[in-house]
């Protein structure tokens, strides 16, 4: 189904609001590796897969035009770390396990730096760190908590650490910030931006891409017929409104809009986020701000919001929206509500006060997070069946889309490298475990965002900690 009106403001600002999508599959088709989502998990994969080995031919299907999913609507941190608990790799890996997956989800931060420079890719790439701020006595526990729950196990990168208000105001003022944790583990981008320019660089690899395609059905090799590594045969196949193709591997790269495909309803759920983009401010505001080194910014509320300071001086603001809607649907085409924008626009006030009073928004529009049902993030191929998948980051995937590319592009050449290694690799046979069916799912997630929103204003009418922030925390599994 086509797009009725603009993705997200950042195709609008990249220049083309609605791009006319590449020629669709004509016809069936028989190639090495079929990748189903033009999202940065699908481009990286195909990326990676032609530079490894050129011979390879790779189609990506695409529904809708590249970037049309999350790849194209998100907040554009790069940031250097992985969803999920880290006792869960810790679990799976061993502490050896779970530190190798730390450094290898820090260092693609400049890995992805490194091929926007090679490409050429104009996607206002700034890699200024990052910043998570306290506001309030509240928020400030919280932020220490959760630094010292993550630092637990882990080699601090040179100069992360506290700052002090006074540290944060040198940066940038936020109101009554009273302490914030940098971290130079992020990058900023223009996310549509890159996703353009990184389907440009799939096609210059040697890649077909086919949008306007929609898969139907993935199915897997028939008993009997294993790929073998991906050597013998073209067993797997994708059905598509086009035409169907076989492939040796089939890999779903489909993230939010896994749900829409039979057999994967319970797979991951689409959790939605909004996010809004101002008119440019001006050069008095911006010196009441500060924000000179452009660190992405997170703030301390139970409903957080993340920022960016654009290229072009404008704010991309981004917070809880409707969080999920009934059966898994990961339509986010319609305007945010009203009572949505309005939210993220004081969330704004919050954070900066007066030095934002009046700037208006220029876009608003919401997309879809992919969450598996426990909240951990993996990369796939079972080579029993040809189907490969990668995704579940739930609010973070732009970098950790390239470590899953980078890692199915081992996996499908059959390489065991140290990617492969890596505890997010799920071993063919394990599944991992499914959301709940309907109502219990529609109920269990908006319950805990109600939640979540009711603890919030609790805590900030209170001015203080309060048990049912704890409370509301572990519910939603932090
Ligand atoms: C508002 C918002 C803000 C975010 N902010 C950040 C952030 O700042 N930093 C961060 O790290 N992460 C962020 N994320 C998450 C991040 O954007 C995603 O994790 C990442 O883009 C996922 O990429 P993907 O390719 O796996 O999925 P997607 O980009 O969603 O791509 C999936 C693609 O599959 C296509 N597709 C679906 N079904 C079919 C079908 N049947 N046939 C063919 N094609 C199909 C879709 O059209 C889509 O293009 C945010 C997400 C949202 C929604």
């Amino acid at each position: 189904m086509p797009a009725t009106r603009p993705v997200s403001g950042w195709f609008a600002a990249a220049g083309d609001a609605m791009p006319a999508p590449r020629p669709p599959l004509d016809g069936d088709a028989t190639v090495d590796v079929c990748i189903v989502g033009g999202g940065y998990t699908g481009l990286w994969t195909a990326y990676e897969l032609r530079r490894a080995d050129p011979s390879l031919d790779v189609l990506v299907v695409e529904r809708e035009v590249c970037g049309f999913g999350a790849s194209g609507r998100n907040g554009g941190w790069v940031q250097g770390h992985l969803a999920g608990d880290p006792r869960t790799w810790r679990r799976r890996g061993g502490p050896a396990g779970a530190a190798a997956l730390e450094r290898a989800i820090g260092a693609t931060v400049d890995e992805v730096g490194a091929v926007v420079t090679r490409e050429g890719i104009a996607c206002d790439w700034h890699a200024g760190g990052t910043l998570m701020v306290a506001q309030t006595e509240a928020e400030e526990r919280r932020l220490r908590t959760l630094v010292a729950g993550a630092n637990a196990h882990r080699d601090l990168p040179e100069g992360e650490g506290w700052l002090d208000a006074e540290g944060l105001a040198a940066r940038v003022r936020v109101r009554g910030g009273r302490r914030a944790w940098w971290s130079p583990l992020c990058a900023r981008v223009q996310p549509a931006a890159l996703a353009r320019g990184l389907a440009a660089a799939v096609e210059r690899a040697g890649a077909r891409i086919v949008e306007g395609t929609t898969a139907l059905e993935l199915r897997p090799a028939p008993r009997g017929r294993a790929t073998a590594g991906g050597r013998d045969g073209h067993p797997a196949s994708v059905v598509t409104d086009h035409g169907t193709v076989r492939a040796r591997w089939v890999v779903r790269a489909t993230e939010g809009y896994t749900a829409g495909l039979p057999g994967s309803r319970r797979a991951l759920a689409p959790i939605g986020s909004t996010m809004i983009l101002t008119e440019p401010l001006g050069a008095d505001r911006w010196a009441a701000i500060g924000w000179d080194g452009a660190e992405t910014i997170l703030d301390g509320g139970l409903l957080y919001h993340y920022l960016q300071r654009t290229a072009d001086g404008r704010i991309a603001i981004g917070g809880r929206g409707v969080p999920y809607r009934w059966g898994s649907s990961s339509a986010r085409e319609d305007a945010p509500p009203a009572a949505t924008i309005a939210g993220i626009e004081a969330g704004l006030g919050r954070l900066f006060g007066d030095a934002v009073a009046g700037v208006g928004t220029a876009a608003a529009w919401h997309g879809v997070l992919g969450v598996p049902r426990d909240w951990s993030p993996g990369v796939s191929a079972d080579p029993a069946t040809g189907i490969a998948w990668a995704g579940g980051y739930v609010g973070e995937g732009v970098a950790a889309s390239n470590l899953a590319g980078r890692t199915l592009a081992d996996l499908l050449r059959g390489e065991r490298t140290a990617l492969t290694a890596l505890p997010w690799v799920v071993p063919p046979g394990r599944r991992p475990r499914r959301w709940e069916p309907e109502p219990l799912r529609w109920l269990g997630i908006r319950g805990v965002h109600a939640f979540l929103g009711a603890a919030q204003e609790v805590e900030r009418r209170r001015g203080r900690p309060t048990r049912l922030s704890d409370l509301a925390l572990a519910l939603s599994g932090h």
